[in-house]
């Protein structure tokens, strides 16, 4: 091995702790006390873990320079990069705003987040509620609106939802693409093309790994949507949900091919919530705050909108005394927790 120990600044022994058992917490931490060009070592009898670090270090922006093993215990050595997380840790708390409108969808993904499928009860925001929440939003100075659900296409009033957001920010609806066809595409025609875009998700760039997740023709469908979208003249962003490095890495190479530009791209790991098995556990500390609005009241951030510790209250108004409670809440972390925040990006 060519790097030796001495030169090491952390050594993070993990025992038995992996990336589902607070290993990443640890992690964090350890690269918040360092500077770039350090060097952080990682040891664990778990080979699993390489994966995992693998993963981390590409989305963290690390490098993962050396893998030895002796004795049967595996030592991972990370070059700290110049930024442990990206550009979005320095977004103003607020200045993003999530709707869910709702948590019916014509689609049941193995993975899906807050448990949307056709049996899911739809709870809706509704239009009334979303044109209050837009109306308060811009005395706040809300910079972004990300619409979600569920599939929002599914509302009838999706047009209304959407032009109500725009008058306020520029605001992305993320969709599953199925149902950009149709009298919903006329709907999204009718929308101003510089204020609305897409996120629609594609998980690989053939239809066997996302239709395993999604069901049986949603990549063909998701596809037709995409380019619908791009005819009619939106801005689409691509968004792959993975559960290992080599799929990210396959799903990159084909947004190269395809000449995605960077910032319509988003490539993120299976969260460990809702109907997910497996995926990355993340926990309030884990995530800095993006203000996420249900019919049900108001979360910590999209990635777990149905979850009793990501609910910060259930009262939506005033909006400016809900935005105030999460800044309450985000204060109350203590300064340790706070160092552990790290940036799970949905769009
Ligand atoms: S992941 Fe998206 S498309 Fe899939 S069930 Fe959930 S809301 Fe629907």
């Amino acid at each position: 091995m060519s790097h030796e120990r001495a030169k090491v600044d952390f050594e993070l022994d993990a025992g038995a702790k992996t990336f589902s058992s607070g290993l990443l917490p640890e992690l964090i931490a350890a690269l918040r006390r360092s500077r770039p060009g350090d060097l952080l070592a990682v040891i664990s009898a778990d080979p699993a873990v390489g994966d995992g670090l693998e993963a981390w270090c590409r989305f963290t922006r690390n490098t993962l320079i050396d893998t030895a093993t002796e004795a049967g215990r595996t030592r991972w050595l990370i070059r700290c990069g110049e930024a442990p997380t990206d550009a979005d840790a320095d977004r103003p708390l607020g200045s993003r705003l999530w709707l869910y409108t709702n948590f019916d969808c014509n689609l049941r993904c193995d993975y899906c987040c807050v448990r949307s499928s056709p049996k899911a009860p739809r709870r809706a925001l509704g239009l009334e509620r979303v044109q209050r929440i837009a109306k308060e939003a811009a005395e706040l100075g809300i910079g972004e609106i990300f619409v979600t659900g569920g599939e929002p296409f599914m509302l009838p009033d999706i047009g209304g939802i959407l032009l109500a957001c725009a008058a306020v920010a520029p605001t992305t609806v993320l969709t599953n693409g199925m149902l950009v066809v149709g009298r919903r595409l006329e709907t999204l025609c009718s929308l101003p093309r510089g204020r609305v875009g897409l996120q629609i998700s594609l998980d690989s760039p053939t239809p066997e790994l996302h239709d395993r997740h999604r069901g049986k023709g949603s990549w063909a469908r998701a596809l037709r949507g995409i380019e619908n979208a791009r005819a009619a003249g939106f801005r689409v962003r691509l968004a792959a949900t993975v559960s290992s490095e080599a799929e990210a890495e396959e799903f990159r190479r084909f947004l190269d091919e395809q000449q995605i530009a960077e910032e319509d791209r988003v490539i993120r790991r299976i969260a460990l919530r809702g109907f997910a098995t497996e995926g990355i556990s993340l926990a309030r500390a884990d995530l800095l705050p993006e203000i996420t609005i249900t019919a049900e009241g108001v979360y910590w951030h999209p990635v777990g909108a149905e979850d009793n510790d990501l609910l910060i209250t259930r009262d939506i108004f005033p909006l400016a005394a809900a935005f105030a409670a999460v800044h309450h809440a985000f204060a109350r972390e203590t300064e340790h927790q706070r160092r552990l925040a790290r940036i799970f990006n949905c769009a």
